[in-house]
């Protein structure tokens, strides 16, 4: 990504917008911006340490209708399988489509959107700090100070302190795309989550995003507080792969290693005139480690909120309370081990339907569909365990 026209003798230091991070956030927050057509007055700059030119990332989420980064996603599948030890269903959670965009398609799309707006600029450098000043904020970018009315942060430049029945475990995969000689996969089918891999690291599964009968990301992940030796996570690869995709021979492509936190810690939505996106402004799922969705609703509010009231703080930006309740009941059960995480997944499935699972992952699920998913589970752990969250 080249930097943009500006030269660095006309380059400003006061800026209407600040987006701290090109990441997921920063860069959904500016396309929804220039998508809105409302805010070609404001000077708004972009700032990144890294130039976005590799794939370091896919995401993977489901949806009912096309988003705004539908031009960017890479497979979409109507069937996915969920795999337990006694219980595997292919599930059909129409009208919701498990979807996949590659981060170097999404940022190749962002940054080309975003230069053609010249009220955007995009600068590269490691930003020291961001403070609030009287009326704005500022940031530290190498020797310099840019200020702003808002600064929308990515960046996590601290870290968490946790406090009493706060939990941090991590979301932690390795996977590889592979590529075999002759046909094994039905592309029409994912694997949302398979758990007959092995439990003995805590709870672990693997998904498979098929891309055509021949290539596959296969994903080895774990929900646990302690991170594998890298040896462990090729070992749940080749296992899986041999054991249940039923492959002998097969070339490994690209690889991906990813750290999700999970956590009920509370990230701070907005302090002053900084106002935290994406995973450092809470919006990762503490339950599950999904995030881009939850992106793609937070930033969407904050636009909206700044079109029509002028400022970007929106109430409950990480979403009705009683998720964040659920998360932590969830997140105790599996950081003191009261339930196997598989377990509780094949509940969740087996007893509820599809959509019903889904809108619940994305706390968009009413309080019928809430009680009836709360049923399904064992209910003496987590009435117990939601007792110590209150
Ligand atoms: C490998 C991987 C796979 C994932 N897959 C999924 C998935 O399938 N589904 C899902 O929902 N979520 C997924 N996630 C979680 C989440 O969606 C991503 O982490 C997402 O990128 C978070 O967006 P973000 O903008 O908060 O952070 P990022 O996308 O990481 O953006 C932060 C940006 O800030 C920049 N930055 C950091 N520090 C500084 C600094 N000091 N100065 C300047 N710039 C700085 C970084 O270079 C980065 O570009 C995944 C995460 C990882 C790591």
């Amino acid at each position: 990504m080249l930097e943009s026209k500006f030269s660095a003798n006309k380059r400003r230091q006061e800026y209407d917008y600040i987006i701290a991070g090109a990441g997921c956030a920063g860069l959904s927050l500016a396309v929804r911006m220039i998508h809105s057509g409302q805010f070609s007055n404001k000077n708004i700059v972009i700032i990144d340490k890294d130039h976005k030119q590799k794939n370091d990332r896919t995401w993977s989420f489901w949806e009912t209708e096309p988003g705004i980064f539908e031009p960017v996603v890479y497979r979409k599948w109507k069937h996915t399988w969920f795999h337990s030890e006694n219980f595997s269903h292919l599930l059909d959670p129409s009208p919701y489509e498990y979807k996949m965009i590659r981060g170097i398609d999404f940022y190749r799309y962002c940054f080309n959107i975003i230069q053609q707006h010249p009220n955007f600029e995009i600068r590269y450098g490691d930003i020291k700090s961001i403070v609030n000043e009287n009326n704005t904020a500022a940031i530290h970018l190498n020797d310099e100070k840019i200020t702003a009315e808002y600064v929308f942060s990515s960046l996590l430049l601290e870290k968490p302190v946790l406090k009493k029945n706060d939990y941090y475990l991590l979301r932690h995969f390795k996977g590889w795309i592979i590529e075999t000689a002759i046909p094994v996969f039905n592309p029409t089918e994912a694997t949302l989550m398979d758990f007959r891999t092995g439990q003995q690291h805590g709870t672990t599964f693997v998904y498979v995003k098929p891309f055509s009968e021949t290539k596959a990301l296969v994903e080895y992940t774990l929900f646990t507080e302690k991170l594998l030796e890298p040896s462990q996570y090729d070992a749940g690869l080749n296992d899986y792969i041999r054991r249940f995709l039923k492959i002998e021979s097969y070339k490994i492509t690209e690889e991906e290693f990813g750290i999700i936190p999970m956590t009920n810690y509370k990230f701070p939505a907005v302090d002053g005139r900084i106002v935290n996106i994406g995973t450092a402004g809470g919006q990762t799922k503490a339950s599950s480690g999904y995030t881009f969705r939850f992106i793609q609703k937070h930033s969407a509010r904050i636009v909206e909120n700044l079109i029509k009231r002028g400022n970007p703080f929106i109430a409950l930006p990480g979403g009705p309370p009683r998720f964040k309740f659920y998360d932590s009941t969830l997140l105790h059960i599996l950081t003191h081990n009261k339930l196997p995480g598989d377990k509780i997944f094949t509940r969740l499935f087996k007893k509820n339907k599809p959509q019903q699972v889904l809108r619940f992952l994305d706390n968009e699920s009413s309080f019928g569909d809430e009680l009836k998913i709360i049923s399904s589970l064992p209910t003496w752990p987590f009435l117990k365990a939601a007792f110590k969250q209150l």
